[in-house]
């Protein structure tokens, strides 16, 4: 792939494929790391809920890119978006490579990927997030209040809705990013599965609450292990209110050519199909999503 092309393999026209720079790396949680770098051209199109892959220039071995999820564009002092940031958990080959990232180091990147979430709802938003899984809701937060704009051309949210962020880890030390999160205008409720911090269970239950307790989201978006994601759609089902889902689906490509992330659909007909998480995906309304057996 051309590193000056516009479009990876000619499928996603508004990706790009550059070698960025390490701008900064930063510790956010246990085994947990944001790392900025600087790539306008990604920062300027890329929306809340979409992702880029990254690989380490020259490296065989992992030879594909992994995908991670915008956390946030950061600007310039006039505004303009310079760079992406990313939040990420060591668990394998890459990530344990990436904590070694120091500022000035090249990284390849290619993006936007993803279809990303829709623009804000009137009426109240409650987004439920389980691990790394919040990272996709700092932008869904700041676009929402108003705070920061998104995408080339820069998109309009017109609606202001009310916000809530239920955002649940195993232990305190695992909360990553909670002081990114503007502390007005979000009604951040944290839930961690020993007690540590918050709520002493899972955000699951967090949501239930608010549901049964106050009154009904109009909105629900959700990301984390796929199990929650579970519990949380069904419980919208339940209740009625509209979901959608971000699937970390495992990918090859990224850009739609290896089809190794296609999960189960339901169609309009009954019937079922795969979708290719990559491109039609990560954000699906829960309700097309074919939980069992997956
Ligand atoms: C659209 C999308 C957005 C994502 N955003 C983020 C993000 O913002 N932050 C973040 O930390 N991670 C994110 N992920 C997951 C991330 O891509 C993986 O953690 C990463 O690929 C691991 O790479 P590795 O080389 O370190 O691990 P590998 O060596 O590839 O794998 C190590 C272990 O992790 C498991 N593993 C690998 N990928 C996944 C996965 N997707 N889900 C569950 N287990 C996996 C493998 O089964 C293996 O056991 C996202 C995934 C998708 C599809």
């Amino acid at each position: 792939m051309d590193e000056a092309s516009p479009t990876p393999a000619g499928l996603v026209p508004t990706a790009v494929q550059r070698t960025a720079r390490v701008i900064e790396q930063v510790e956010m949680a246990r085994d947990t790391f944001r790392l900025r770098l600087e790539c306008p051209e990604l920062a300027k199109r890329i929306l809340p809920g979409q992702f880029f892959m990254v690989r380490e220039p020259g490296l065989t071995d992992p030879l594909l890119g992994r995908p991670f999820a915008l956390f946030d564009v950061a600007c310039d002092s006039q505004g303009e978006p310079v760079g992406i940031d990313f939040g990420y958990v060591v668990v394998g080959k890459l990530t344990r490579r990436m904590v070694r990232w120091k500022p000035g180091d090249p990284v390849s990147v290619c993006g936007p990927l993803g279809n990303g979430f829709p623009e804000p709802c009137d009426g109240h938003l409650v987004m439920v997030a389980g691990g790394i899984g919040q990272t996709p809701f700092l932008a869904v937060t700041r676009e929402a209040l108003g705070q920061r704009r998104y995408g080339d051309p820069p998109r309009t949210a017109a609606a202001r809705p009310e916000l809530t962020l239920c955002y649940g880890a195993r232990s305190a030390n695992q909360l990553a990013g909670i002081d990114s999160f503007p502390a007005e205008g979000l009604d951040l409720r944290v839930a961690t599965d020993d007690g540590s911090h918050g709520h002493h269970g899972f955000v699951t239950d967090l949501l239930q609450d608010l549901i049964t307790n106050e009154s009904a989201p109009t909105m629900i978006y959700t990301c984390g292990p796929e199990p929650m994601m579970e519990a949380v759609a069904m419980l919208a089902a339940e209740h009625d209110i509209a979901c959608r889902v971000s699937l970390e689906t495992p990918m090859a490509c990224g850009f739609g050519a290896c089809f190794s992330c296609v999960t189960r659909i339901r169609l309009d007909n009954g019937q079922w199909d795969y979708r290719r998480t990559c491109v039609e995906g990560p954000v699906f309304p829960a309700e097309k999503l074919h939980w069992s057996d997956r």
